[in-house]
């Protein structure tokens, strides 16, 4: 479809210097439907999920798909999960046109019940639908050493992030990203919702 080779091209028309090297692609590399973990907030992902060749990742409510994107780009692989059949489409269609079908594998269903069958990772992103029922079945099956990244909008997913800081420790961090816009003739900073990002080791 049209949004799909638009994608393609996009990524194919870097010309011979190829894409960026950097995590933090352009928003506009990817299809999606507005849900989608914005290009400087996506930095902030992948620098902490610290991807390594090889490695492989679980992406949780995986959305557009972009963060396993990112991540396969340096040469692991991942499995992205997510609950609506819509956005898990344009999973597959994301990772086509970065030619990453065999990096990343799409799970319809919801987390934590559609991981059962899927291999342990070494890192996890949870970006979407964290609650305590989902995180404990999650955190009891991880091997020392994996490396876990939540992210959180909401206050209440903000409140067990704060919790889980306290009971396992790691790093608690909250981005407030603005952007200049247009204020009449002059311009002004449009606030971004705050971001909260929880990084631990198990
Ligand atoms: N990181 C994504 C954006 C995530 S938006 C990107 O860059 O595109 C959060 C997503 O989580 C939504 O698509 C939602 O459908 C999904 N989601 C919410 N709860 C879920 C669950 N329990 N299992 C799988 N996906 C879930």
């Amino acid at each position: 479809d049209l949004a799909g080779s638009l994608v393609t091209v996009a990524v194919e028309g870097r010309g011979p210097r190829g894409l960026p090297r950097s995590s933090g692609l352009s928003d506009d590399f990817f299809i999606h439907d507005g849900q989608i973990t914005k290009r400087p907030v996506r930095a902030l992902a992948l620098a902490a999920l610290a991807p390594r060749p090889g490695e492989r990742l679980w992406d949780i409510g995986a959305g557009s798909g972009s963060i396993s994107v990112e991540w396969a780009l340096c040469g692991g692989t991942a499995t992205a999960i997510e609950a609506r059949e819509d956005r898990a489409e344009n999973i597959r269609k994301n990772a086509a046109a970065f030619g990453l079908t065999h990096r990343i594998t799409v799970v319809t269903g919801k987390a934590p019940e559609a991981l059962t069958a899927v291999d342990v990772p070494d890192a996890v992103f949870i970006g979407g639908g964290l609650d305590s029922a989902m995180f404990d079945p999650i955190w009891s099956r991880l091997a020392p050493g994996a490396r876990l990244v939540a992210h959180s909008v909401t206050l209440e997913t903000e409140a067990l992030l704060g919790e889980l800081h306290q009971l396992h420790g790691g790093e608690l961090m909250r981005a407030e990203i603005a952007h200049a816009a247009p204020l009449g003739r002059y311009r002004s900073w449009e606030a971004a919702r705050p971001v909260v990002q929880w990084s631990v080791v198990r």
